[in-house]
């Protein structure tokens, strides 16, 4: 194995796949490790994309389930607020198949893929970084110019690159079923459960395969396992589903203090969770990993071909923060409203037009991660990205 890389990308979850692929795609040498052996293993993402994404993305429709249409929201005293589009809006992406796909191109197009290879730490070194990998028992070390920091909502890259690290979370947890031939139909249900998912939501939602039924609150302030299997005791027989015995047990840490200031040193930058980008609000990453990856790999690009790492603080967290910060308030706002009654009754409100057409847009209006141009990109370069 080569020791040298333009770049090493640790974490290979979408953001660290899809940047190490662009990258590898205009020939720099990366090399991508994850600490786990496969990237399909470990899911912890229920992978539900939205329109902006699949629409306007290179993401494979291959790995996608059945279009969703039909929207309900919950109030935790029977309200309901039932919304249809004349469009495919959200689709559950089939991650495991998803990440080994990206894994697989980004190899074909010349990266090295270290699995089970831990990051230990990096630091300073003449060309870059030295970065620390631990395989099995033993500490492997290779230099890269630069250091992308995609692993996940604990960066550690973040910490020794000495950038900023998430320090607001919620946790998610959920089940997934496998749904026979014609059962069920495409949607998705949230619920809004202060008792169970205390500052977000409960929800349900599957596609002809797949149904997905999790919960997601404040970390510290529930038992997420016990929230859900009350949750899917109640649950069930309101849908009508006779869920099956088995299921796989999917969660994670989900970053909602918005896109971080400080992304970019001149030795590397954060992707994805790493990098806080997920919406406050929605507490959806996924199209954030797309497109965020697609403009580090652009910038990383462009300051290996002029030998410009100077270029990187371009790489600020500032210019893509900005779009969130209304719905940073919302989530404040959002999250301080407790009172059962005062949800279900907001609810129904919503129901009523013209609230109707708000909640409409919340759900199915989309916005999506900026994308960015830098300095050194013409128009024509950013729409061509
Ligand atoms: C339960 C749940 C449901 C969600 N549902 C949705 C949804 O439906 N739609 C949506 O848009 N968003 C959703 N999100 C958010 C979204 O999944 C994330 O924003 C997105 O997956 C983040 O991808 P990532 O590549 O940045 O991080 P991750 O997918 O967390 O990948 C990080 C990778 O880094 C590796 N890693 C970590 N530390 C190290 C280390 N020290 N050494 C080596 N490797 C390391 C990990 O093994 C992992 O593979 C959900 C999140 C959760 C938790």
């Amino acid at each position: 194995m080569r020791e040298r890389f333009d770049a090493v990308v640790i974490g290979a979850g979408l953001a660290g796949l899809w940047c190490a692929r662009e990258m590898a795609r205009a020939g720099l040498q990366v090399a991508i490790a994850d600490r786990k052996a496969d990237p399909g293993e470990k899911v912890q993402t229920t992978g539900i994309f939205v329109r902006k994404t699949f629409d306007e993305t290179r993401l494979p429709h291959a790995f996608l389930g059945a279009p969703i249409r039909r929207v309900h929201l919950h109030g935790p005293r029977g309200a309901t607020l039932s919304l249809a589009s004349e469009r495919d809006e959200f689709r559950i992406g089939r991650m495991s198949e998803l990440y080994r796909h990206l894994l697989a191109q980004a190899v074909e197009c010349g990266a090295t893929w270290l699995p089970a290879a831990s990051f230990e730490g990096t630091h300073p070194a003449t060309g870059g970084s030295l970065v620390h990998l631990r395989v099995d028992r033993s500490i492997t070390e290779l230099t890269a110019r630069y250091v992308i920091g995609a692993d996940g909502a604990r960066s550690l890259v973040a910490r020794d690159l000495g950038l900023d690290v998430n320090d607001n979370f919620l946790v998610g947890v959920e089940n997934v079923y496998r749904r026979g031939a014609n059962e069920g139909e495409p949607e998705l249900h949230c619920y809004l459960e202060p008792a169970l998912a205390p500052g977000y939501i409960a929800w349900a939602a599957g596609d002809n395969d797949e149904l997905h039924v999790g919960v997601a609150g404040k970390a510290g302030k529930f038992d997420p396992a016990a929230a859900l299997d009350r949750f899917v005791d109640r649950v069930a027989p309101d849908l009508g589903l006779s869920l099956p015995a088995s299921f796989v047990r999917r969660g994670g840490l989900i970053p909602v203090n918005g896109v971080l200031q400080r992304i970019a040193s001149q030795r590397g930058l954060l992707i994805g969770d790493a990098a806080g980008a997920v919406s406050p609000l929605t507490a959806g990453g996924l199209d954030a990993c797309v497109r965020l990856s697609s403009a580090a790999a652009r910038i990383i690009v462009e300051a290996c071909r002029r030998d410009d790492s100077s270029l990187l603080p371009q790489f600020d967290g500032n210019r893509f923060r900005a779009r969130f910060i209304a719905r940073l308030w919302m989530r404040k706002a959002f999250s301080t409203v407790t009172s059962p009654h005062l949800l279900d009754l907001a609810v129904r409100l919503a129901a009523l037009p013209p609230l109707r057409a708000l909640a409409s847009h919340v759900f199915f209006g989309r916005g999506s991660f900026p994308d960015v141009r830098f300095a050194f990109e013409t128009t024509r370069d950013a729409v061509r990205a």
